[in-house]
């Protein structure tokens, strides 16, 4: 099947002529409609259009660009010129809001010849961590049905899985991509913060929001960000750092690279089979080379709290932009100005967002501010020095991505707490702004009935050192086959 080729394969194909754009499009098409309806990873569809970009670019023959005609799948919050985008959320979906430009990102992967073929399933504006708060309903686990994907990238990661597109975009708030590949048995990264252009992506928290690749190794993630990465005028937080060869990087071998094992990673309560598979690919690492090195980061406890502190309110003054004034949900025979948001509003969110807004704003209002959200920024700092001090030692944190394999749809329904507990081992990177990856490391046993089901791994590097946790991630995929497995659908 050629849409389970990684971008590398498919490159090489297609330069050969062994392969055209329109039939690799068209294997993706085909996938989708053979294994979505199980899956509901996308919700909608950009066929056509794909279909006649191909041939464009399969006419213009000369695939130099490692992007070219290859066919990928875009989390539904980013905008794309005439493409319909809704955050998942009824605010957007009836009418559906159309967007007149491009986010950066489609743009630099349109310029390098890539094709986005559909939008894919998300939590509502990327809140949650299953995509059951998605109003188009959950996406399914390619493991096991009965099963969340993660979220909130949930549709990206399953539908790479799935092979219904080469790779995918996603978006990492809190984890959105490194958790639903570590569920889906698929690689994702979470740049450095200011790495990727956030412009033309629906914001959720705008000083935590980073943009990232979903695809099936190391090598592709490093192609993708390759193209996407690198400074935007019309993103003031993005950096005018230089990108570096990310793709030549990875050459270099992981021989004396110090991995640092932060015992705060390693919990009472954590699944053993997940625990037993991150130890394990430590030790694959020993073995390649690399050396280990006990590290500690003190404030990793608080991180959790803190991000359901700062998250919520920049939640709160994001979501305000959506009063169905001039586009989304709109209503009639609102009595005035304050009826008409509150019914364009109470009508439109889905019930996390709404709390979210709820916590955000009691968080940020006058007698709060103080207690809330400016200890939240403080202890924001603290979380950041502990991995500035742990990166003087080490070159790369090593740690698991969720302390348990995916979870069973509905599991967290009624407890909104033990859902924001599934970001534990996620925050921190979050808060110290670090780069930090997923990459598949085993399976869970089979004990009870239960089928095997994706373990993640989670690799960390300083900021602005993707490079370097991309090659630690290509050569534990170049001494394993974890990446390699894909479910049976
Ligand atoms: N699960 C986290 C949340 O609900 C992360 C979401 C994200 O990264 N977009 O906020």
């Amino acid at each position: 099947m050629i849409s389970s080729l990684t971008i590398a394969q498919a490159h090489k194909k297609l330069r050969n002529k062994e392969i055209s754009s329109a039939e690799l499009v068209q294997a993706c098409i085909d996938r989708i409609e053979s294994v979505d309806k199980s899956l509901n990873a996308i919700i909608s569809r950009n066929f056509e259009k794909a279909l006649t970009e191909a041939k464009k670019v399969d006419s213009s023959g000369g695939f130099t660009n490692p992007l070219s005609g290859i066919p990928y799948l875009t989390k539904d919050v980013y905008c794309e010129e005439g493409v319909p985008t809704t955050g998942c959320s009824n605010i957007l979906r009836n009418p559906t809001y159309t967007p007149p430009f491009d986010s950066t990102t489609t743009k630099r992967l349109k310029k390098a010849g890539a094709i986005s073929i559909a939008k894919t399933n998300t939590d509502e504006f990327t809140m949650g961590a299953s995509t059951e708060t998605s109003c188009y309903g959950v996406t399914r686990n390619p493991w096991d049905t009965t099963r969340v994907a993660g979220g909130s990238s949930g549709g990206s990661a399953a539908g790479v899985a799935a092979a219904e597109g080469i790779f995918a975009l996603g978006t990492d708030t809190g984890g959105s991509i490194r958790q639903p590949a570590g569920f889906c048995n698929v690689s994702g990264m979470r740049p450095t913060y200011g790495r990727t252009s956030r412009y033309g992506v629906m914001s959720m928290a705008s000083s935590l929001d980073t943009i990232g690749p979903i695809a099936k190794t190391a090598e592709d993630m490093a192609i993708i960000l390759q193209a996407i990465a690198g400074k935007d005028p019309l993103d003031g937080t993005t950096s005018d750092l230089a990108v570096p060869d990310y793709v030549s990087e990875l050459k270099v071998s992981v021989k004396g690279l110090k991995i640092g094992i932060p015992h705060e990673y390693f919990i009472d309560g954590m699944s053993p089979d997940v625990e037993k598979a991150v130890r394990d690919a430590a030790k694959e690492y020993e073995k390649l080379g690399a050396i280990l090195v006990d590290i500690s980061l003190p404030h990793t406890k608080y991180a959790l709290a803190t991000y359901y502190v700062i998250c919520p309110c920049e939640v709160s003054s994001n979501m305000s932009r959506y009063d169905g004034i001039r586009y989304g949900h709109g209503v009639t025979g609102a009595e005035n100005l304050l009826d008409h948001y509150e019914k364009v509003r109470g009508e439109g969110f889905g019930p996390e967002v709404k709390r979210r807004i709820m916590v955000g704003t009691y968080a940020l209002s006058a007698g709060y501010y103080d207690a809330y959200y400016r200890q939240a920024q403080k202890v924001r700092t603290l979380i950041g020095q502990d991995f500035t001090e742990a990166f003087k030692k080490v070159d790369v944190v090593l740690a698991p991505v969720s302390p348990t394999p995916a979870f069973t749809v509905g599991a967290h329904a009624n407890d909104p707490v033990a859902m924001y507990l599934e970001d534990a081992f996620m925050d921190g990177a979050v808060m110290a702004g670090i780069p930090a990856l997923s990459i598949p490391c085993g399976f869970s046993n089979t004990k009870s009935g239960v089928p095997a089901l994706p373990i993640g791994l989670q690799l960390m590097g300083a900021q602005w050192q993707e490079g370097t946790i991309l090659r630690a991630a290509h050569a534990y995929q170049q001494a394993t086959d974890w990446h390699t497995k894909t479910p049976n659908l």
